[in-house]
């Protein structure tokens, strides 16, 4: 299942570049900036100051879940299955109901992609699987980048590595670049933050790296997580250890993504400025080139 497919993208790969989102992941990031990206199923984003006055579209289709109340639209998600969303996918003129997430074939979504061969040659471009987390459907992962492979193009894969290996390494043969993320290395700020492992990350990090696979490392810095002198001095030390890392790119913390949550109906929980902090970035980047590194700041 995958949620968008983005064209002439400059910064998730060399050159111009074609992102395939694929749906579902295995952290739940406090910060995440894709929200509707996390669960593996269609996700419903409703936002009220699109609803058309006197409209009943949606609740004719799905009576049991969408009501007025007082002009305003009351839905239940808790009764919108996936036949229930698949009622919904075309039924709203304005756009204020949107159904995230749908199943593409593997030809449609080469159809689409191919439409971009020109921009990719002449960039040195490619395609980018990203997400929420690829490898969380594997065979789809494998199966793009092998057609992809097939076609010539150059391929990449943004992971957060919070998968078991056996969901990673069916895609290798046909991957040329890995940009992982690397957020923290304490267990216990890593869980309170994402709910994962910082283990198995750090173990597919290496065995990608044993594996001679081409790895950049993604940092994003978030205020109160790992934003501080000691958190990415310990990222960049491991980042700098493994063979095949040649860029570090830091990610500072923003909140463009905020809105999506309340179209989900989800609290956020992340801080609410973004991080306005230059100094830091600057010792990030200092200490990243003593360690043999190329770092690079990502807006
Ligand atoms: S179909 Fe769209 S515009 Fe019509 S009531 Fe539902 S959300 Fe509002
Ligand atoms: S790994 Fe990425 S997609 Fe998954 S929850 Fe974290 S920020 Fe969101």
């Amino acid at each position: 299942m995958i949620f968008d497919l983005q064209r002439y993208s400059t910064h998730d790969g060399p050159g111009i570049r074609t992102l395939v989102f694929l749906k579902g992941c295995s952290l739940a990031c406090c910060w995440c900036q894709n929200p509707e990206s996390r669960s593996p199923t269609p996700d419903l984003l409703f936002d009220p100051r699109l609803c058309l006055a006197g409209c009943d579209l949606c609740q004719r289709a799905c009576p049991s879940a969408i009501r007025r109340q007082d002009e305003a639209l009351c839905i239940d998600r808790r009764r919108l299955g996936r036949d229930k969303l698949a009622s919904l996918r075309t039924c709203c003129p304005s756009e204020a109901l949107r159904v995230c997430g749908q199943e593409q074939s593997l030809d449609d979504l080469m159809s689409d992609i191919l439409r971009d061969r020109p921009f990719f040659e002449r960039s040195g471009g490619g395609v980018t699987l990203s997400g929420g987390e690829p490898f969380m459907q594997p065979e789809l992962a494998r199966d793009l980048l092998r057609a992809c492979k097939a076609e010539g193009l150059h391929t990449a894969v943004e992971t957060c590595l919070h998968v078991p290996w056996r969901q990673i390494e069916p895609s290798l043969p046909h991957l040329d670049l890995v940009l992982a993320d690397l957020k923290h290395l304490d267990q216990a700020r890593f869980f309170e933050w994402t709910r994962g492992k910082v283990a198995l990350v750090l173990d597919n990090l290496r065995r990608l790296a044993k594996r001679g696979i081409p790895l950049q490392i993604r940092v994003p810095l978030i205020p109160g997580f790992n934003a501080d002198s000691d958190s990415i001095a310990a990222i960049v030390d491991t980042a700098a250890s493994l063979a095949t890392v040649r860029e570090i790119h830091f990610l500072p913390y923003h909140t463009l993504g905020v809105g999506k949550y309340a179209l989900l109906n989800q609290p956020y929980l992340a801080p609410d400025k973004p991080l306005d902090d230059p100094d830091l970035l600057h010792f990030a980047h200092a200490y990243a080139q003593r360690q043999g590194l190329t770092p690079v700041t990502r807006g």
